[in-house]
């Protein structure tokens, strides 16, 4: 079993309950959900592997732009499994390519594209320690 942190985007916010009826048909299990909002300057740190990409500042105001929802999935392969029921970062792309993806239904181009998820489980890792830090012992 794998873990991985999916965020539904300030775009789809209004889909969330569509989102999650999807997310539970998948099979995937949602064992920590919560709903926030990001600062400026937490999406910076949170996209900072593209900070040097045009499109940064574009992403960083969109991702801070309104409340988001935050989840940690798990499941078998749940890392590929999400980022294949989200589809292609473009959403028209998604939409080529199958009508039934999250980012299909609820994208709308390249930036605004619904939802996001890990990429590997490094990434996983550092992304789940990021909205959801664990206590630590003691
Ligand atoms: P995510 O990491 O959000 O799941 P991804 O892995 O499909 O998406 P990345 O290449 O990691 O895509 O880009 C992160 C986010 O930056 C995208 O989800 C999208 O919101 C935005 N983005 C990516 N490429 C572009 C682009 N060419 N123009 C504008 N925005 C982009």
């Amino acid at each position: 079993t794998e873990r991985t942190l999916a965020l539904i985007k300030p775009d789809a916010i209004d889909k969330k309950g569509a989102i999650l009826e999807q997310v539970c048909r998948s099979g995937l299990y949602i064992t920590q959900l919560k709903m926030c909002s990001l600062s400026r300057d937490l999406a910076q740190s949170f996209y900072a592997e593209h900070q040097h990409k045009p499109f940064f500042n574009a992403l960083v105001d969109f991702m801070s732009s309104g409340p988001i929802v935050a989840m940690e999935l798990m499941g078998t392969n749940a890392i590929a499994a999400w980022r294949d029921l989200i589809g292609p970062t473009d959403s028209a792309v998604a939409r080529s390519q199958a009508a039934t993806s999250i980012r299909a239904r609820f994208g709308q181009d390249n930036t605004k594209n619904a939802c996001h998820g890990s990429d590997s489980p490094a990434s996983a890792a550092s992304e789940l320690e990021f909205f959801f830090p664990s206590k630590g012992a003691g």
